[in-house]
């Protein structure tokens, strides 16, 4: 009998707690109907300590994510029968196996593809030709940032955030540039906990557009790039920080 999700969860999570040097207890699930590919991705993750396994179709993933699940899914868009996206979004609609990670492999410059994926849930892309040296670093970066985000939900999704120098404060309100306070308005607030929270991760407009609640909306792709350009300019020196993602969005990275 295998654990429960939650279970799983909390496993997971103690054992994410100290250093990266966990990589031999994570489960991946590479997705890629090319079998050179998929062979070529088995071998460098679990050269890393990975636990890997590996479907060749959209039904065989969604079979064993729910028989095996692994802690992050390497999930190639374009498969026979069910493609990519409907995969992920099948992931993101159960409510046992919907944390689970999942990083994206897209064809060569396809930035709607890329959009598409990141709407439909995927934490992270990759586009091909890509090194696995790299695909490896953004496994072990998804899986860092995903129990952060398990942390985050714990304390009712208003936890202190820091990136660097940036300190935000969602009970407070604040923002602290070297321990300096800024003004923010309140969706300027917003974006930038939504950014920093998840840094590294890029978000689409339209995703930046539905975490926007309350009278403050921001409602287009123009208004988005209006915010973030005010918000760039308030962070001053930080504001290169927040960068953008020609043709998908933004993310806040170092
Ligand atoms: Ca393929």
């Amino acid at each position: 009998m295998s654990k429960s999700g939650l279970e799983k969860v909390k496993a997971r999570s103690r054992l994410d707690s100290g250093s990266d040097e966990t990589a031999q207890c994570h489960h991946v699930l590479v997705v890629e109907d090319e079998r050179d590919l998929q062979d070529l991705l088995k071998y460098n993750l679990e050269r890393e300590g990975y636990r890997v396994q590996c479907a060749g179709s959209g039904e065989q993933a969604l079979k064993l994510v729910v028989e095996k699940q692994p802690d992050v899914v390497v999930l190639d868009l374009m498969l026979p029968g069910v493609d990519g996206l409907e995969v992920c979004r099948s992931i993101r609609s159960n409510q046992e196996v919907g944390k689970i990670a999942i990083v994206m492999l897209t064809a060569k410059g396809s930035e709607a593809d890329v959009v598409a994926g990141l709407e439909a849930g995927a934490d992270d892309y990759m586009t091909k030709p890509f090194s696995p040296r790299e695909l490896v670093a953004r496994v072990r970066a998804v899986l860092r940032r995903v129990n952060e985000g398990g942390d985050l939900k714990k304390g009712n999704g208003k936890r202190m955030v820091r990136f660097g120098e940036v300190t935000v404060d969602p009970l407070r309100h604040e923002v602290l540039i070297q321990d300096k306070p800024i003004n923010l308005t309140v969706t300027e607030f917003k974006l930038l906990y939504q950014l920093i929270s998840r840094a590294g991760r890029v978000f689409t407009r339209q995703q930046i557009i539905e975490s926007m609640h309350g009278p403050h909306t921001v409602v287009t792709d123009r208004a988005v790039d209006v915010q973030i350009l005010n918000l760039r300019r308030k962070l001053g020196d930080f504001g290169s920080k927040l960068v953008t993602v020609r043709g998908v969005g933004y993310k806040f990275s170092g």
